[in-house]
């Protein structure tokens, strides 16, 4: 068996084109322009990448972009003030605060400080509580990303065996609730899950988020289960050669030992190119729908949980 590759570049191409015609719309009969605010705390190179990315693809969208870049020796009392502005700003539907923050900062305080109708990452503790009990919530763009993949592959994912490898707060915990949302039987593995093999065997759906190079072999999977692969990891490519300093240059790789799993499974997503494109299509969809919440206005079909 040949596995469909899911495209999560292309399906996430879609996600934003659905979210630029709903902030037309929004634009053309309301008046009103959704916004984005993301703030970045210091200078770690990949969350500026990542920063640049999400204010390019927000503005991109039609909707509104606000970049609050602070110095990394920032007190915890500054960064909670600019919060404290943003929750109050009416332009603003959407917060980031772009992890991880420096170490002198408190990140659960930092998080908890957002609004939860703004808080577009879903990390706040309300929306974590509202989607453990089946409520409408903000919802974590990763988990979300992969939740629309799948119901698009599958249609109903009622009765599905589902195994969620890895128990993140950011990932694994909520990919599981979203499962148990469509009504699949979760199975929740982790570093302690006993015959992991064997667990991973029975499902229909395997989402794996652990963070380590390539762990699922194709020989766990059984035939014809959807594989969505959370997992970024980079890993040496000596058969790419070397650069100019010498050094061995480097591949990404998912958490699924992608030829093995493609030769057994059904469907599968792509690393790099599967869940990953998914996410910051997610967050302009939830800047969308908290735009809309905001408004008492009807939300955007088909891009929230
Ligand atoms: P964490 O490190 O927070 O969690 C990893 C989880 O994997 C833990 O629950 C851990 O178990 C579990 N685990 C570790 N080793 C094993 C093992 N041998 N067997 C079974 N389970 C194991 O990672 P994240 O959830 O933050 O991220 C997971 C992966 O997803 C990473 O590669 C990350 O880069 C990627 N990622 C990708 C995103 C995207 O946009 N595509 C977004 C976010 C993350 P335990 O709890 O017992 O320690």
């Amino acid at each position: 068996m040949s596995a469909t590759i899911i495209d999560g570049k292309a399906f996430a191409a879609t996600v934003r084109e659905k979210v630029a015609a709903h902030v037309a719309r929004l634009k053309d009969e309301n008046g009103i322009t959704p916004g984005l605010a993301v703030v970045l705390v210091g200078e770690d190179p990949a969350s500026q990448v990542y920063v640049r990315s999400k204010g390019k693809q927000t503005v991109e969208t039609g909707m509104n972009s606000y970049e609050h870049k602070l110095e990394a020796d920032t007190s915890e009392a500054d960064l909670l003030a600019l919060i404290d502005k943003l929750n109050k700003d009416p332009a603003v539907h959407g917060i980031l605060v772009q992890l991880p923050l420096p170490k002198h900062l408190d990140e659960d305080l930092v998080i908890n400080a957002i609004d939860p109708a703004k808080d577009v990452d879903g990390f706040h503790i309300s929306n974590v509580g509202l989607l453990g009990t089946g409520q409408k919530s903000m919802v974590p763009c990763t988990p979300l990303g992969c939740l629309m993949m799948l119901r698009d592959h599958h249609g109903s994912l009622s009765g599905l065996d589902a195994v969620v490898i890895g128990r993140s707060n950011i990932v694994g915990k909520p990919m599981a609730q979203l499962l148990l949302g469509d009504s699949c039987t979760v199975t929740i593995a982790h570093s302690r899950t006993k015959d992991l093999p064997e667990v991973v065997r029975r499902a229909d759906i395997v989402v794996a988020a652990v963070g380590r190079p390539e762990m699922v072999p194709g020989d766990w999977i059984k035939p014809g289960a959807t594989v969505i692969d959370v997992g970024i990891n980079r890993i040496d490519a000596p058969e790419k050669g070397t650069r100019e300093d010498g050094s061995v240059k480097t591949r990404l790789v998912g958490d699924a030992h992608y030829e093995s799993c493609a030769a057994v499974a059904g469907a599968i997503t792509p690393v790099p190119g599967g869940v990953g494109p998914m996410t910051i299509a997610c967050l302009l969809a939830n800047t969308l729908t908290a735009c809309c919440r905001a408004n008492g206005l009807e939300e955007p079909e088909g891009l929230t949980a």
